[in-house]
């Protein structure tokens, strides 16, 4: 008999997710309290890159060295909010110890490269699939320094990713004015990672993902996941206000929300929201033609349908805290310094967003099944790659479903590779 599963959460997770188990035959509830693909989710307004060399953890061996600086430098890439700070404290060890040593970064590498390799091309059969081929752009992703001796700092980490078989070819002044004549002279060496690719509008993606989940045979239920009904014999249903889904399996993929429903299945996972913000210049004077990161400000750059999205940052704030929007206007200097065609800051039309990158310390995702019952499978956590890993991640969950061998390694993705921790509902 078919399977009947509850999908809790329609980002980009849920929404492929759900997708992928109908396609397998499965019975599939999506629970969303809002619309799919909108504001409210991080897959609304990433920065759009589906990119496999996205391998390497942010904490790098010696960043610890570097912090201080980075944390004092208010246009930085880096902002922890001092109210934040205590609550946040393990999460920050846990980050600056993941990618402490050459080793521990180069098995977090091998991890990721299983979950994002082949992602542009998943993306191109999937845009098929949901008929948008016009949001999915294969000319690569170009990574920008403003000089070879620049590119020489990170050269090891661009070697392991190609050991990892990511492809990618250097440009010295000439080339990366060829590939990108309109950047700014203060770039002279690029990187263009040939398989990389975008996704130009994330928000409509997911909306067209779900729906073509609901023409294969998948519901919807516009409302709020609050935790699972059990019985002895196992999983019952998953509660909601509009009443209980009765189901046999359920995902939990509710982004930086997930905390607690794996709680409540005995698995405590230190997520944490590493919040970041989008601007977009809807009026901008040039229209960049290619996919942008200057190493400097570490932010993607991207023509989409609604103008130029900058989109970057990592603020430690929590959930629950305001914007500050100084942070979107930072990537508009950025933005402007990279491309100074895009016009005077004065004259520009700019819309902002802010939201909670779902990330674990160690920079892996969490993914596989709950401690107290193997029908509780989670998929959340994906931090800065989580665009770019959830065709994959959708596929490793329907296996997990139909009891098939995922064909990627999941244990460094593991729900209990945290401390142990003492609670069992179903006792
Ligand atoms: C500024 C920024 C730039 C980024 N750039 C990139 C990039 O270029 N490439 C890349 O690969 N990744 C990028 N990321 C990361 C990527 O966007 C996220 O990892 C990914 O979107 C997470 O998807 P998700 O489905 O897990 O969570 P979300 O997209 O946040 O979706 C979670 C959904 O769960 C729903 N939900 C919450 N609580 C409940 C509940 N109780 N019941 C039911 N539903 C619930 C929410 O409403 C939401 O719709 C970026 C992130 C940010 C913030």
């Amino acid at each position: 008999m078919a399977h009947q599963v509850v999908v809790i959460g329609a980002g980009i997770i849920g929404a492929c997710t759900a997708l992928a188990l109908a396609e397998d035959g499965c019975k599939v509830t999506l629970v969303e309290p809002e619309e799919p693909g909108g504001p409210q989710a991080a897959s609304y307004g990433n920065g759009t890159w589906i990119s496999p060399g996205s391998i390497i953890p942010v904490a790098t061996p010696g960043l610890w060295r570097k912090l201080p600086a980075l944390l004092a430098d208010p246009s930085g890439p880096l902002v922890v909010r001092w109210k934040a700070l205590p609550s946040h404290l393990f999460f920050l060890a846990g980050f600056l110890a993941a990618g402490s040593t050459r080793k521990r970064m180069a098995m977090i590498a091998e991890a990721l490269a299983g979950l994002l390799a082949g992602a542009p091309a998943q993306y191109e059969m999937l845009a098929v699939k949901v008929g948008r081929v016009d949001l999915i752009k294969r000319n690569g992703l170009l990574h920008t320094f403003s000089d070879r001796a620049a590119f020489e700092a990170e050269a090891s980490f661009w070697r392991l990713r190609r050991e990892h078989g990511i492809r990618w070819i250097a440009l010295d002044d000439d080339a990366l004015r060829a590939c990108e004549p309109q950047l700014s002279e203060r770039y002279r060496f690029g990187v263009l990672v040939e398989d990389g690719a975008q996704c130009v509008d994330p928000g409509a993606f997911v909306a067209q993902i779900v729906a073509t989940a609901k023409r294969s045979g998948a519901e919807q239920l516009r409302a709020r996941a609050l935790g699972f009904d059990f019985t002895p014999a196992g999983l019952a249903a998953v509660r909601t206000p509009e009443g209980s889904i009765p189901c046999d399996y359920a995902v939990v993929a509710a982004g930086v929300h997930s905390k607690t429903f794996a709680l409540e299945v005995g698995d405590q996972i230190p997520l944490k929201s590493e919040r970041g913000y989008h601007a977009v210049i809807k009026n901008p004077k040039i229209q960049p033609c290619q996919a942008v990161m200057p190493a400097d400000g570490k932010m993607a750059i991207n023509m989409t349908p609604a103008g130029v999205r900058i989109a970057g940052q990592v603020e430690i704030a929590g959930v629950k805290a305001a914007p500050d929007w100084r942070r979107a206007e930072l990537l508009v200097q950025h933005a402007v310094n990279a491309f100074p065609g895009l016009g005077n800051r004065d004259d520009m039309i700019v819309d902002r967003w802010m939201g909670h990158r779902p990330s674990i310390a160690d920079g892996l995702p969490v993914i596989g099944r709950s401690r107290f019952s193997r029908h509780v499978i989670h998929a959340f956590g994906h931090g800065h790659v989580g665009m770019t890993a959830a065709p994959r991640t959708a596929e490793i969950v329907a296996d997990l479903v139909a009891g098939r061998e995922p064909s990627v390694p999941i244990a460094p993705f593991s729900p209990q590779r945290f401390p142990y921790y003492h609670y069992n509902p179903l006792s």
